[in-house]
């Protein structure tokens, strides 16, 4: 009888659980857990705060006693292993009333996730800061605002964060988000996160960004956060969302091999340098699906998938984890973003070339009511056209297109196949051509060399001679906001004044979305200006990176 030991009873501790039980009936399952919940539905947390997940036990997806009952699983939960014995294979434990013992095991999984990063600032073990990654931590928070929080700091703009800012401004607290770096969700591109940014901002959200929070104080009843700028944000609550760390205290006391942020390493088998010590979920370092290095990337997805490789491998049975892609999604008031793959930053870090192509289709066809824009940049290699990675922002759709791109990607997918992908369509639910084609259309055009594109990136740093900024959407468009410095020559009167354009000058055109701008560039390539360029993805596309103040 095979003794497998989990070490973690939530997200990939009881995926592999449960898998090794339907795999091998007879085997000998411990789940140690040192919380008092099994399987609880982490993701759902800041929904419950906001009251919008109701009652709490909503946030219970399986029970230990379930797991007892249904996969006859030997769950000890107020139970933490405080060591590994790799010569003997056997784990240290203590449970909750301080009762110590060993339990030994022929496979042990770890899976006992990340833990919120709480640096050594003055004041932050105040009371008033708090974390949110437990039912224990979610309690806190709810009960703060059920007992009349009025005014919250969120610190850290990731995706948590962000669920957190718009679950308290529901409940009607008052909220200041505090981030360092220059943007909102840092692993997407800046100016993507643009229109979610102005929509957190229009909810009476202050958003800081450039901002650190240096010291937390107390302040009558409440807490103040003393910010790097010297403001003092006055609270009644505070929330740290700014990051975890891999819990690896166990795996590095033992010696299991792991990467330089702490993540233990494993192989495709999910593997540890110890081969009988098997990882998965937010403590392990994986492999980057797109670039090959090193991923550390905590979401509950990869969690799960690859919690049951740990019980095929545990069970004898081939699998292999097939790396990190980073497929993730948030919405917040109202508006969604979602990514996959590399985003460009990731690519200049890991020196891949690009290239980029923008478009800004409407969710479902233009004319069917309620249609919604969205904003969809996909990164490719400039050679053939491998699928690198995908963005976008908008209201429904998005995440069906980011999905569907996900999915090109993992196999292995070019430009030139989302040319050809054919999805489902009604005017409620897409177009005949999907923002998908149409990514695809604008991402194998450029690779064909049918029309030259500039990035924004170009125009902002003028080059030497500047280029002529040719805007071919219409006066009425023109007027309502354009590129500094542009003439206005809408496309349909383009043939005719064609003498009005500087010939030896290199020329970008421009529209509302880079379809006019295309068309006008074909045109201009014909007709004696060979040194045109359409700019990508248009004005919507600059508009992301040059906001309106
Ligand atoms: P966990 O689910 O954290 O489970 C680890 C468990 O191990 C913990 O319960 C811990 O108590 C236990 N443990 C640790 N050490 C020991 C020990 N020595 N002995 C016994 N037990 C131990 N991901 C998404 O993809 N989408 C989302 O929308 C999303 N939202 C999230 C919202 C919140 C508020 C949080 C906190 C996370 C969210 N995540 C989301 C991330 C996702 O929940 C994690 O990636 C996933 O839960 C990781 O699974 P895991 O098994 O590695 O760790």
């Amino acid at each position: 009888m095979k003794r497998i030991v989990i070490v973690g009873g939530v997200a990939g501790g009881a995926s592999a659980a449960t898998r090794a039980r339907r795999l091998d009936e007879r085997a000998r399952i411990v789940l140690f857990e040192r919380g008092p919940d099994v399987s609880f539905a982490n993701c759902g947390l800041p929904y419950y705060v906001g009251g919008v997940i109701a009652p709490r036990d909503k946030l219970l997806v399986s029970t230990a006693a379930k797991l007892r009952a249904r996969f006859a699983i030997d769950v000890r939960t107020r139970c933490e292993v405080t060591a590994i014995d790799r010569a003997r294979k056997v784990v240290r434990f203590r449970a909750a009333d301080g009762a110590e013992g060993e339990e030994a095991y022929d496979v042990l999984i770890l899976s006992p996730g990340a833990a919120p990063l709480r640096p050594p600032l003055p004041g932050i073990d105040h009371a008033g800061v708090m974390v949110l990654r437990s039912l224990q931590d979610v309690d806190r928070i709810r009960g703060a605002v059920d007992a009349g929080a009025r005014r919250a700091v969120v610190v850290g703009a990731g995706f948590i964060g962000l669920e957190l800012v718009e679950n308290l401004v529901h409940r009607g607290v008052s909220t200041t988000l505090v981030e360092l770096q220059d943007q909102i969700l840092p692993p997407f591109d800046r100016e993507v996160t643009t229109p979610l940014v102005t929509a957190v901002r229009e909810a009476g959200v202050e958003v800081l960004l450039g901002e650190s929070a240096e010291a937390f104080e107390p302040d009558g009843a409440g807490i103040a956060v003393r910010l790097a700028s010297g403001r003092r944000l006055p609270a009644d609550l505070v929330i740290l969302g700014i990051g975890v760390r891999p819990e690896n205290a166990l795996a590095v006391a033992a010696g299991l091999e792991t990467g330089p942020r702490g993540g233990i390493r494993v192989d495709a088998a999910m593997r540890t340098s110890d081969p009988a010590i098997l990882a998965c979920g937010d403590c392990v370092e994986t492999r980057d699906a797109i670039t090959g290095g090193p991923a550390q990337v905590p979401l509950a997805g990869p969690a799960n998938r690859q919690g049951r490789i740990a019980a095929d491998t545990a069970c004898a049975r081939p699998a292999a984890y097939r790396g990190t892609q980073g497929t993730a999604i948030v919405g917040a008031f109202g508006r969604t973003m979602a990514m996959t793959g590399a985003s460009e930053k990731a690519l200049l870090r890991a020196g891949t070339p690009f290239a980029r192509a923008w478009v800004h289709p409407a969710h479902h066809a233009s004319y069917y009511p309620g249609a919604e824009p969205m904003s969809l940049k996909l990164l490719f290699s400039p050679q053939g056209g491998r699928l690198l990675g995908a963005q976008a922002v908008g209201g429904p759709g998005v995440d069906k297109r980011i999905d569907v791109i996900a999915v090109a990607i993992q196999a292995g997918m070019t430009a030139f196949d989302l040319e050809q992908v054919e999805l489902c369509y009604a005017p409620q639910y897409g177009s005949a051509k999907d923002p998908v084609n149409m990514a695809g259309f604008v991402a194998a055009g450029l690779l064909r060399g049918d029309h030259p594109q500039v990035d924004v990136g170009a125009i902002a740093t003028p080059a030497t001679p500047a280029p002529f900024l040719l805007d071919v959407r219409t006066p009425q468009e023109h007027a309502l906001g354009s590129i500094p410095g542009s003439v206005n020559l809408p496309i349909d009167d383009l043939r005719d004044r064609l003498d009005e354009l500087p010939r030896g000058r290199s020329i970008v055109t421009y529209c509302q979305v880079g379809m006019r701008g295309y068309l006008a560039t074909r045109i201009l390539l014909q007709s004696g200006f060979p040194q045109t360029a359409n700019l990508g993805g248009g004005y919507a596309t600059w508009r992301l990176h040059h906001p309106a103040p």
